[in-house]
């Protein structure tokens, strides 16, 4: 039998972690036939809820899973974990500035860094979904700087498959016959879905469409608010769609993206598409072998640029802000 790969989930008493942890024990993170050991880490209060779960998570019976521990402590939490799911984070409240945010979660991603750097295996991979998610996973990786900079990733999977619905409902195609589609930016309200390079049934999807409107005025920002409707409708945040997309990003990562695809992950950039060296933006990305790439060559026309630089200038400012705190 396979030896169990190490996953640490942090925040997993809250609303993601639920919908998270069983389907990475019933083995859709990895694999099927891939074990895995569960390194949960919660703060103090929350760690009874996570008892709660681990005992849901007993009596599943899941075959594949080896074991689960429970920390407050995040040197122990990622003692030898190969994939870290940084999923905790300071939400914002009211009143409550941008920098006070950033602050909160620099106190919380900048010790899980250090501790990653310290204790986890040497085939780390890591992905930040607690927003601000992009930023969150830079402060991580300025404090781990063992860790190649590349295994710090943050999640625009969920972006990327609001997009692939929308796009489908609205060519009345099946998100299987849609490739190629790309979230560029930042996790946040100036993401840009970009449909240019997008295809459906080997066709390019922008023409396909060939409806403007509907692109500028509903697709993007229903894309980009996608979030704030779900809280409007189910009365929470969405948390399994977000669950799911973070098992997406990891399976994908993991296993390859297929012939001819790619995906979006925010990943640390090498000034592709002038987006500034350093920043964690999302891009187009191919997968294989564990290793991303972001695609190159593709046209970026003028419509395209005013919105990824517009996105990726948040990007730039929010690195900014963490500076001057002094988070990296
Ligand atoms: P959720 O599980 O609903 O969300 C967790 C984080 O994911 C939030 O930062 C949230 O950001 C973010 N997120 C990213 N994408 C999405 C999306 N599409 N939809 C919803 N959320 C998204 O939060 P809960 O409050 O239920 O649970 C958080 C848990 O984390 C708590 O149990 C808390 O105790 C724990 N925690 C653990 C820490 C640690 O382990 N060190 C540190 C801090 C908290 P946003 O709020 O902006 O939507």
């Amino acid at each position: 039998t396979r030896t169990p790969v190490t996953v640490t989930v942090t925040g997993a008493a809250g609303q993601i972690g639920y919908a998270l942890l069983f389907r990475i024990a019933s083995g859709h993170l990895l694999g099927a036939d891939v074990p895995v050991r569960l390194r949960l880490l919660e703060i103090p209060q929350a760690v009874k809820a996570a008892e709660g779960t681990a005992m849901e998570l007993d009596d599943c019976a899941f075959p594949l899973l080896s074991g689960i521990d429970i920390f407050d402590d995040a040197v122990r939490a990622f003692e030898g974990t190969n994939v870290a799911l940084l999923v905790g984070a300071r939400p914002r409240t009211k009143g409550m500035e941008r920098g006070d945010l950033l602050e909160a979660n620099g106190g919380i991603f900048k010790p899980q860094g250090e501790a990653i750097n310290a204790g986890a295996a040497d085939d780390v991979k890591v992905l930040v979904v607690g927003n601000p998610a992009n930023t969150n996973a830079l402060i991580a990786q300025q404090h781990a700087p063992d860790v190649p900079a590349e295994r710090f990733t943050a999640m625009t999977r969920l972006d990327h498959n609001r997009a692939l619905a929308q796009l489908s409902k609205k060519a009345g195609a099946s998100v299987a016959d849609i490739r190629r589609m790309t979230i560029w930016g930042n996790h946040s309200a100036t993401q840009y879905p970009d449909l240019f390079h997008a295809e459906i049934a080997g066709r390019n999807a922008a023409e396909t469409v060939n409806d403007q409107g509907w692109l500028e005025n509903e697709f993007i920002p229903t894309v980009a608010k996608r979030g704030a409707a779900i809280i409007e409708a189910r009365g929470a945040s969405s948390a399994a769609s977000a669950a799911s997309a973070a098992i997406d990003h990891v399976h994908t990562w993991v296993n390859g993206t297929a012939d001819g695809d790619w995906t979006s992950m925010a990943v640390v950039s090498d000034g592709s598409y002038g987006v500034p060296e350093g920043l964690i933006s999302s891009f187009p990305v191919t997968t294989a072998d564990g290793e991303w790439e972001i695609v190159q060559g593709l046209e970026i026309d003028d419509f395209s640029r005013a919105r990824i630089d517009a996105s990726v200038a948040e990007l730039s400012e929010e690195r900014e802000a963490v500076r001057k705190l002094g988070l990296i």
